[in-house]
């Protein structure tokens, strides 16, 4: 047992460590367990580690790495005392306060840690293909953000895979920058709604290809097209294209928190009144509680907002 700390913040994307700058400057000493390094988007620094260059974070006039910005959080953040475990939460008792928090054996009868405040930042992840070769070439022409990426896809051909909405946005932002655009979709019925339809079927730049799917992403260092399969003629056909943008949703990481903290219907973590969430002393930010703007800036944003949060309940706890 490590002892009771004032706030425990797990996750350590860009809402996780700026929960961790604002309550180290406020001196609530936090402990940030920061996940584990892996090639998925739940390692220590979230899903800008898949990332190549980010251009949109204000403040960086010539862009910056995304596993460098996380560096300089996660520096900024340990300059006011926080302090980081490398390793991944397996089970959370949110039933009584302190909350008790378990790295390792889930079954330990005691909580590894125990926090009187709960920071979630877990963020959420891309759902992909799992083709062999789309993990390899992430960052180098497999994307997951338009918004992220689409800048470095000028007067080039790119597909977007998905027919929701979230892959109908995709590719009508691409079409500011890219030559064509592609949207590959396994059915001939598009999921996205009424308007987004509308929008992507009469946009010029914009072409479909119905009933089909991605066999094999193409390219050595980087991405130089798709094999697709009709799934109706089982005919294939080569795509090319410098850009993949795999569009097929987001889930949240939210298994830890199942039965404990309530969800919205789209499997995000609900909050209320800020980022406090169906449990007292429990707040959320970044990506595991936001499905509309997923972006770092608006993580960030949620983090301090959490942090903040979590300060003034801490104090209304010693009033009372
Ligand atoms: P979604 O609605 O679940 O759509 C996912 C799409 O990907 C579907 O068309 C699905 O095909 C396809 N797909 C799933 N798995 C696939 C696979 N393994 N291979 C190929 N295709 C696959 O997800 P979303 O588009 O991210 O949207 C999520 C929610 O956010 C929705 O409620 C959406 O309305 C909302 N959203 C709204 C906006 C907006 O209003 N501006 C923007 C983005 C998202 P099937 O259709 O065949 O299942």
């Amino acid at each position: 047992m490590t002892g009771l700390r004032d706030v425990i913040i797990i996750g350590s994307g860009p809402a996780g460590l700026t929960a961790a700058i604002y309550t180290s400057r406020a001196r609530l000493d936090p402990l940030v367990i920061e996940g584990e390094p892996s090639s998925t988007s739940d390692q220590p620094g979230g899903q800008l580690m898949l990332t190549t260059e980010i251009e949109n974070f204000p403040g960086f006039v010539n862009g910056i790495m995304g596993p460098e910005l996380m560096q300089t959080f996660r520096e900024q953040a340990a300059r006011f005392g926080t302090e980081y475990v490398t390793a991944k939460v397996s089970r959370v008792d949110l039933s009584s306060r302190p909350f008790g928090v378990w790295v390792g054996d889930p079954d330990a009868a005691e909580p590894t840690y125990q926090a009187r405040s709960l920071i979630v930042a877990t963020g959420a992840r891309s759902l992909m293909l799992d083709l062999p070769d789309e993990a390899r070439l992430l960052g180098h022409g497999v994307s997951t953000c338009a918004t992220c990426d689409g800048f470095f896809f000028r007067d080039q051909h790119v597909a977007v895979i998905g027919g929701g909405d979230s892959a109908l946005e995709e590719a009508l932002f691409l079409t500011r920058f890219a030559k064509s655009v592609t949207v590959v979709h396994r059915r001939d019925t598009l999921r996205a709604s009424k308007v987004m339809q509308h929008r992507a079927r009469n946009h010029p730049t914009i072409t479909f290809r119905w009933n089909s799917v991605v066999e094999q992403v193409l390219g050595d260092s980087t991405v130089t097209g798709v094999e697709l399969r009709d799934v109706v003629t089982g005919a294939k056909s080569i795509l090319e294209i410098s850009g993949l943008f795999v569009a097929i949703g987001h889930e949240p990481n939210t298994a830890l928190f199942k039965g404990q903290l309530e969800l919205e219907d789209t499997g995000y973590l609900r909050t209320f009144e800020g980022t406090q969430t169906s449990v007292n002393g429990v707040f959320a930010c970044g990506d595991v509680q936001d499905h509309e703007y997923r972006q770092a800036i608006t993580a960030a944003g949620s983090g301090c907002m959490a942090a903040i949060d979590a300060e003034r309940w801490l104090e209304e706890q010693e009033d009372d």
